[in-house]
Parts: C-alpha cells; structure tokens; sequence
C-alpha cells in the first residue's frame, strides 16, 4: 500500500580510510532510510579485491549480522538506499553496480535520474553493450568501459559528460572514493570528517550517526576524489551552470535533523509553517494539526506565527510496514486508520487547521478530512506547505504522471469540495522562496529546481520528448 506522497528516490553513501569501512557504511544508510526502501547494497574494497552485499529490502534486514559485515572487508566502501525511480525492483537493479574494466575495477551508487539514459542506452546497445540492468545508471558504467581514457576519473568524467539529468553520485575504485553532483546539483551530497576518514553522504544525518562531523556540501557541478597520501582534490570538470537544486527537499524529502546548503531542514520548515500562517490565516481555528509525521514542523511554524495551540490531533502508528497488503476490497477505506488515528480527546468540538506538506492525489487528504469530521471537528481548514503540486518529476523522485496529480487537473476551490474541507490554502511560490531564503530576482535565475510546481524543467527531458515523437513501436524500444 503506497501512501499519497512524492517518494524520496535514493540515497548514497561512501567513506574512506576507516578499518570499519562497511559498518559505517551500514549505519549511514540506515541513518538514510527515508530515501529508499526497497533495496539496499555495499560495496567495499581492501585495495585489491571488491567485495559486495546487494538485497532487497530495508538496511537493518541486510545488514544488521555480524557476519554479513565481516564478509564486507576494507577501509573503504560505499552504499545505496534504492527507492525504484526507473526500472524495477528486481536485485540486478540494486546497487552499487560494479563492472570491471580494462583500467580496473569500479563501483557506483546512484541518486537522481537521467534525462537521457534511454536515448544513450539505445546507441549502447547498438554498439554491443550488453547491459545486466534495467536501471539508468548503467549507461555510465558502459560510457566507461567504452572510452580509451587511462585514469577511471577521466572516464568517469567523460561518461557524466553526456548524461543529461540528476546525480549525485559515490563511486569507488580500489584504491580511491570519488563524489559527484551534477551540475545544477538537483540531488544533496554532503562531505564529513571521521579522525582521518573522509565520508561521503546524501545527507547530514548520516554523518551524526557515525559521528562524523559536517565538512560542507559538495557543490553543483563539482567532483571530489579522495585517496591515499594526498590531500583531497576537487575538480570542476563541468564548467560552471547556475544551481536548481531540489526546492521539494526542504518541504519534505529529507529529513528535518539534516542541514542542506548550511540551512537546517527543520528550522527551513518552520518557516514555510510561519509564511503560510501570514498567507493563509485562519483566526477562527482553535488548534493547528499537523499531519504526522511530515507536516509537524511546518505546523509548529504555523501555530508560532498565528498564536494558535499546536496539537497532535492525529496518532500515527509506527509499525505500518510499507509492503503491507489489504486484504480486501471492503476494508480497503479502513486503510488510512492504519496509519493515522485521530486523537478524539483535542479535535471533538473544534475548529481546526489541518497542516500537511502536499497533497498529491488527494485520495490520504479526503479520508483524513472525512477522520477529523468523524472525531467530531467543527471545521477542518486545510493549509498546504508547498505550492500545488501540478506536474511530474523527472529528475529522480517517484511521481505520478501529471494528470494524475489532483491539482494538475483542479483549480484549489474545486480540490477543497473535492477533500470535503472547510476552506483549503497553499503557500505561494514567493512564499516558499521567502522562507527557504533565496526568492530569485525578477526575472533572475532560479536557484532551484521548482517545476513540480511550475512546469519550469531547468534540464531537457530528453527521453521524454523522444518518446512523444516516435511512433507506439520505436517508443518501445527506447525504453529501458
Ligand atoms: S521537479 Fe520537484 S521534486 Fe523534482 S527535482 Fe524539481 S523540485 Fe524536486
């Protein structure tokens, strides 16, 4: 049963220079396992030999035997929290894929989506590629293999080179650990110190895990190579494009303990609470309700600017496992209470602002508006704290497509009637900007990525308009 959200794509993680290599790395990804859930791999080598451990399922599954690490040898290492943005959940899918190669043996951990892995895969396979998986970023390992560069870091560079899209990427050979961003940076990838290890890792949170101290964010377009006896080396063989990262991370995807751009993702939230209490008041409301669990800070945010009592009017049960499948079609509206439970004792008799970070489909906000009425609210006023969420992702989040999404189709007085609210409100775009602290000049750049929200795609979606153009027969082959 998936719920009625834009899913985390994947998350990455990398550390060099520590006998503990793949415990730590086992602890970053689990410190990381709100980006991906459905697969999980590490990579490790002792400078000779690759070893590696890729599965289905969650981190604490995989990784949580003694015997399972120890099999996992070396200082260092890299790991991959999968959440299947393309192909699918199968275990050739899993990552880090590895391959080796005439200039030795390299591993790489994928978070993003490329724009144009189909089109560039098609040429691949005519040339006598034989890939092993449905996965986009296979199409590096076979740009790799193919080029005549010594160094694996030029081949590595010459293959990122053509991809179009989002990464944010670790890889590894046998005797470094290298990170990547894409040159718009959609995706985070952060730099740590462990003592003398260098870490690498989608977010911070993955760094206090293990201890380790945040260095900085490794930047759009830049490339960093760690090694033995040299300093680290950052290069920016991308030359320079203006940023758009993600602006959806700081609304929902990561979590709200991690610091992105120097910014603290809770404290940004509370913010974007704060705007839409300015934007979008409610002076009747009694209570401010935040849907559990992601639009608690931004519901705190609110309840501080407006002066109206925070509650947690809805319990949300922790041990709903994602792959828990309804039994029957007719308790299938019993599914939402599975996961979420008014607190009678605060909504009975109330006026309240329900607070969530989007709606999507609008099929969760419908049955939690319908459980607040049934718990005996008064009145259910709905503030949402991102902007309408009107078109697909294409750069590494699992979305619907477009005319699925509820506000793609709806004008927001048509979705309130459609969620049985008393009054529904948005934050704006100038809102969100305002509050994430960087609203781009007129006519200016946007410093992130928005088009969920505006249709603005900042990189060409290649495959995509491939796909519009062909004929039913050619899209087919174009498809991974
Ligand atoms: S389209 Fe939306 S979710 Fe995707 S990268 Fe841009 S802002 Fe993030």
């Amino acid at each position: 049963m998936r719920d009625d959200k834009f899913h985390e794509e994947c998350g990455v993680f990398g550390v060099f220079g520590h006998k503990d290599a793949a415990a730590l790395t086992a602890l970053g990804l689990h410190a990381l396992q709100h980006r991906g859930q459905e697969a999980c791999g590490i990579v490790t080598t002792d400078g000779t030999t690759f070893f590696s451990k890729r599965a289905l399922g969650l981190v604490d599954r995989t990784f949580s035997k003694r015997e399972t690490i120890e099999r996992l040898p070396g200082h260092l290492g890299i790991g991959h929290n999968r959440y299947a943005t393309t192909g699918d959940t199968l275990l050739r899918n899993v990552q880090p894929l590895s391959a080796d190669m005439d200039c030795g043996s390299f591993a790489l951990a994928h978070n993003g989506n490329l724009t144009n892995a189909a089109t560039l895969r098609t040429g691949l396979v005519k040339n006598g590629a034989l890939f092993q998986s449905t996965t986009d970023t296979e199409v590096i390992l076979h740009m790799m293999a193919a080029a005549n560069d010594e160094a694996v870091e030029d081949r590595l560079i010459g293959a990122l080179k053509q991809v179009k899209g989002a990464y944010s990427i670790v890889a590894c050979t046998a005797d470094r650990l290298i990170g990547a961003r894409d040159p718009h940076g959609f995706r985070p990838l952060v730099l740590g110190r462990l003592g003398a290890a260098h870490i690498l890792a989608s977010e911070s949170c993955a760094l206090d895990i293990i201890g380790a101290t945040y260095v900085r964010d490794i930047a759009p377009g830049e490339m960093v190579v760690i090694e033995e006896g040299r300093d680290l080396r950052s290069l920016r063989p991308f030359g320079e494009n203006p940023a758009h990262f993600c602006i959806f991370e700081y609304i929902y995807f990561a979590r709200p303990d991690s610091f992105m751009e120097g910014r603290s993702v809770y404290e940004t939230r509370k913010k974007i609470g704060a705007r839409l209490a300015q934007e979008a008041p409610c002076p009747a409301a009694e209570i401010v309700v935040p849907v559990p669990d992601s639009g608690v800070p931004a519901a705190i945010g609110y309840s501080e600017a407006s002066g109206i009592a925070f509650e947690l009017g809805i319990i949300r049960n922790h041990y709903v496992g994602r792959t828990f499948i309804e039994p029957s079609d007719n308790i299938r509206h019993l599914g939402v209470k599975m996961k979420h439970n008014a607190n009678r004792a605060y909504i009975d008799g109330k006026k309240i602002v329900l607070i969530d970070d989007s709606i999507v489909r609008g099929t969760t906000s419908k049955k939690i508006v319908d459980m607040m009425r049934q718990a005996g609210a008064k009145e259910v006023h709905m503030r949402i704290s991102s902007p309408p969420s009107k078109h697909s992702c294409f750069y590494g989040i699992d979305t619907p497509s477009s005319e699925e999404l509820l506000a793609h189709t709806m004008a927001v007085e048509k979705i309130r009637a459609w969620i049985g609210a008393d009054s529904l409100a948005y934050i704006s775009m100038d809102g969100l900007y305002d509050a994430v602290g960087s609203r781009p000049p007129a006519g200016g750049a946007h410093p992130y990525c928005d088009a969920c929200f505006t249709g603005r795609y900042p990189v060409a979606l290649v495959d995509k308009e491939a796909a519009s153009t062909a004929r039913p027969t050619e899209r087919k082959q174009v498809s991974p």
